[in-house]
């Protein structure tokens, strides 16, 4: 019992623990200390220890429950995995510009809601929309939390108590839960399904839009793109101007969620095409959804472009205040968008530069890095876009190819690193993609896969 009683004091450890209050303020160091006292006093009581620890001791445990504490569990990784869009790994990382400028946002008092001209009053939604409105052609823009909201904000605002009519192809689940039949249920619109899983003709489209005129009255007809999914064989669908202009011929605005949204064509890249904003506008679709952060490789948003009497009615609309966009997000889309007009997207968007990589370029850089770590050897595989976009498409890629004797545990000790590596496995051999490390990270990431190959073959 003298080892317990020998046990320092709280304010004796605190007294030899100026750099922890320093680093990690008063009261959780107090926290931390009383909770190391009262473990080494249980292992001691439990004849744990052999004696009762020293000060010095005491300390350095206290410090690694602080360390715990305080790190944050949201941190950068090293996506080596080659696939552009990883949901799980977030998305686009932003240009350079779209950073600073997210910065500014942060750091300064802005005009957010301010108009200079006048000094009175502003409107956030201008900041964007002038700029959406150039690049797509639409008559009007607004911007919201991420397309998940701006789909239930359109459909709240411009169908609650409406049909709208959607093809059974198109009754999909994004992921995370978020499925177009209850996203409509939530927004108070009533889902007129038709056709089937693999066919839906004109006509179904046509007929469910000449249903009586009795109430509920149509709302809209609406595309869910398939963006994470495919439906082939025995399929057919009509063409999309088909699609509108039958809602145009009974009355009704067309919506078209085209999900990650480009505003490029992805096909002069070699990965199939996907449908673009702008080709839905000239096609005649009255209101059309995307995300920021998916094939745009903005910051996380909402943007929904179109007609601007219905773009009206979903800014009055009482959710579009509860899913607005903050001001870091409309600056960092702001600069994003402006590399689209100034035709500087191949150059300054990261995800937009992985994707127009060429296949020697993406050759000659795991070539470099077999040489870098004399090691491995480099291989022909595929790589995908993922996150929402041109699913189940991939394009030839060459990766660093390595053997090794576990490579679960070898990944796993890539995980562990202090800036994690994310890689995959083929054939029992790791692949690392040069395609979406950053150039940034190369350094580290050479010297992170030489530690890990040192300690572990
Ligand atoms: C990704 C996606 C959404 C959701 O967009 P978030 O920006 O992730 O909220 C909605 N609809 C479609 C078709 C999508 O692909």
């Amino acid at each position: 019992m003298t080892t317990l009683r020998n046990l320092p004091s709280i304010d004796q450890l605190l007294n030899a623990a100026e750099d922890l209050i320093q680093e990690y303020g008063r009261p959780l160091t107090v926290d931390s200390l009383r909770r190391t006292v009262d473990e080494a006093r249980a292992r001691l009581k439990l004849n744990l220890e052999a004696g009762t620890p020293s000060i010095t001791i005491l300390l350095a445990q206290a410090e690694s429950t602080l360390r715990a504490w305080t790190q944050p569990t949201l941190q950068p990784v090293i996506n080596a995995t080659g696939v552009i869009l990883h949901t799980n790994l977030g998305r686009a990382p932003l240009s350079k510009a779209t950073i600073e400028a997210m910065i500014s946002a942060s750091m300064n008092y802005s005009n957010l809601e301010f108009d200079l001209e006048t000094g009175k009053r502003g409107s956030r939604l201008l900041h964007a929309e002038a700029l959406l409105k150039k690049i797509t052609g639409a008559e009007a823009a607004i911007v919201v939390n991420n397309n998940a909201s701006a789909v239930l904000l359109a459909l709240s605002a411009l169908a609650n108590k409406k049909r709208v009519v959607i093809s059974r192809s198109q009754l999909v689940e994004i992921g995370g839960g978020f499925r177009i039949p209850d996203v409509m249920k939530q927004s108070g619109a009533k889902l007129v399904e038709i056709g089937t899983t693999n066919k839906t003709r004109l006509s179904d489209y046509q007929s469910a839009l000449q249903a009586p005129a009795s109430r509920p009255v149509n709302g809209l007809v609406m595309r869910a793109h398939r963006s994470n999914f495919k439906i082939i064989g025995f399929t057919a669908e009509p063409e999309l101007e088909e699609i509108i202009n039958a809602a145009h011929q009974a009355g009704v605005p067309f919506m078209d969620d085209l999900g990650s949204g480009a505003l490029y064509d992805t096909a002069k890249y070699g990965f199939a095409h996907e449908p673009t904003v702008q080709e839905s506008l000239q096609a005649g679709a009255d209101i059309v959804c995307f995300s920021g952060d998916k094939l745009l490789g903005g910051p996380q948003a909402g943007i929904i472009v179109g007609k601007a009497e219905l773009i009206a009615k979903i800014k009055k609309h009482p959710l579009a205040r509860a899913v607005r966009a903050d001001k870091i997000c409309l600056a960092g889309l702001t600069a994003t968008l402006l590399h689209y007009l100034k035709d500087e997207a191949e150059r300054e968007i990261p995800i937009v530069r992985m994707m127009s990589m060429s296949l020697e370029q993406v050759k000659v850089k795991a070539e470099a890095w077999a040489r870098e770590l004399d090691q491995g050897s480099v291989i022909a595989s595929q790589s995908t876009v993922g996150g929402g976009s041109l699913p189940d498409e991939s394009i030839p890629t060459f990766a660093l190819a390595l053997r090794v004797k576990s490579p679960d545990k070898f990944l796993k000790k890539l995980r562990q690193a202090s800036l994690p590596i994310i890689a995959r496995t083929e054939h029992d051999q790791i692949l690392l993609d040069p395609r979406t490390v950053l150039p940034e990270q190369e350094n580290i990431f050479l010297n992170t896969l030489r530690e890990v190959l040192h300690d572990y073959r």
